[in-house]
């Protein structure tokens, strides 16, 4: 009996966009997957913006979500053998970007222990979640295993900020022991006038013991103004085969610009990796040709473009390319360059838009390549989604049946002269740039022609 997470995501785009298609993809209604949402806990991401809210999900988060939903319904019953409880589908072991094999690997080595007699704890936690001031762990079968209370000034994170990409509490076996640790991130010393605390990662152990905490102290300096926080986590991504686990964090200021991204390893020692004159809003892991790389998708703010840093990970840390003497131009900054940095074209929406750029917020992966959401500020469930292939190249771009639903409202309104179908941002490429060391090259990638049904083809 192999347990059905040893599946492989799959060939398809990992991400879902809008109630709709988070809807079909579960067979159910818009309602029901709303409820879901709210009773479940079935992971939806948001992006606030000035009109609404974008609302999208990840098909792998969605797996995983929907087999810690059914695992206690689907297990045996109560006078099985209990051994057969750890067997099944430690929802965790989807968080290894590409650990389907691994996952495999350890069922294999669970199954054969059971085989052989050795005796498994019944209580092994294998739900964790934050409640106000409480860590609660429970088993496969929702009992409570250990619940670790905070003290008074320790919370969950402050809403005000957009994370789309940012889950608060995730599980992985990062040293390698085959017991998962639990890393969370709370805000420590907020206070009623003070809303936003020490942001600060906490890794436990599966049996409840706090390991070690991370909090950064950064100072970065550019073109002499000082940026020294508090800074604030925007996404926080855990890669690496098991034993290997690394907690990649992107941290961004709470008021202004600037970002970094830290790699802390299974002990907690954390290393800068990268720092960016603009905001980094989403994190992606990738392997190829045996490299291991990390991608921060955000905004570039000099250039006021979306932007991706292609970080490989034994390479030395880097800074985004800037003007030398240009606000932007950070002093104190490491000087490597990322392994590939890319600015994305800004969209027509956004040019319509009050806000001066669009910003990836996401990198989702599939088995063979990579996609870079980038978002539309003011419109609901508008994005644009940029492929790299399995080396990371720019290949082509897609718009979202959300964002020609806007563009339709617009050219009804009168503020754009050609319809969907003519959209010039359908007919011809888009100018991606990328940094060659000393300036930046065009890359034309293609449109994938696909418009929603009920305006043109499809
Ligand atoms: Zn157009």
């Amino acid at each position: 009996m192999l347990p059905t997470d040893a599946t492989p995501s799959g060939s398809q785009d990992d991400q879902l966009n809008g109630w709709k298609e988070i809807a079909t993809h579960l067979g159910k209604s818009v309602r029901a997957a709303q409820r879901w949402e709210r009773e479940l806990g079935l992971p939806v991401h948001r992006i606030k913006t000035v009109a609404g809210q974008v609302v999208f999900a990840s098909r792998r988060e969605i797996e995983a979500w929907r087999r810690t939903v059914e695992a206690p319904r689907d297990e045996a019953p109560p006078d099985a053998p209990v051994a057969v409880g750890p067997v099944r589908a430690p929802a965790w072991r989807i968080w290894w970007t590409r650990g389907a094999v691994a996952a495999l690997v350890v069922a294999a080595a669970i199954v054969g222990a059971v085989l052989s007699g050795r005796v498994f704890t019944p209580e092994r936690p294998v739900r964790f979640q934050l409640i106000g001031q409480d860590l609660e762990a429970r088993a496969g079968d929702g009992r409570r295993v250990w619940t670790y209370r905070f003290p008074a000034d320790v919370g969950p994170v402050s809403a005000e900020y957009e994370r789309p990409q940012l889950r608060t509490v995730q599980v992985a076996d990062l040293d390698g022991d085959e017991r998962q640790e639990v890393v969370v991130l709370v805000q420590k010393g907020a206070t009623s006038n003070r809303t936003t605390g020490v942001e600060t990662i906490d890794v436990f152990s599966e049996d409840g013991r706090l390991r070690w905490s991370y909090a950064p102290e950064m100072a970065w300096t550019f073109a002499g103004r000082r940026f020294g926080g508090p800074w604030v986590v925007l996404d926080l991504l855990i890669a690496g085969a098991p034993g290997e686990g690394q907690i990649w964090v992107a941290y961004g200021h709470h008021t202004w610009w600037p970002a970094f991204v830290v790699r802390l390893d299974a002990g907690g020692r954390a290393s800068v990796r990268f720092v960016q004159s603009g905001l980094v809003y989403g994190l992606g892991y990738w392997t190829h040709a045996g490299r291991r790389y990390v991608l921060a998708t955000g905004v570039n703010n000099e250039y006021a473009r979306a932007s991706v840093a292609v970080l490989d990970a034994a390479a030395p840390p880097a800074v985004s390319p800037q003007t030398p003497g240009s606000a932007y131009w950070c002093d104190n900054c490491p000087t490597g360059t990322p392994y590939r940095y890319l600015l994305l074209p800004r969209t027509e929406l956004s040019r319509l838009s009050k806000v001066p750029y669009n910003a990836g917020v996401a990198v989702g992966t599939s088995v063979s390549s990579v996609q870079i959401t980038t978002r539309e500020w003011d419109t609901r469930d508008a994005a644009a989604m940029y492929r790299l292939s399995a080396s990371l190249e720019p290949e082509s771009v897609d718009f979202t049946d959300g964002y020609w639903h806007v563009h339709r409202e617009l050219e009804a309104a009168g503020r754009l002269s050609h319809t969907a179908e003519h959209c010039p941002e359908r007919t011809a490429p888009q100018e991606v740039r990328e940094w060659s060391g000393e300036g930046w090259r065009p890359i034309e990638v293609p449109v994938r022609l696909a418009l929603p049904p009920g305006g043109g083809s499809r």
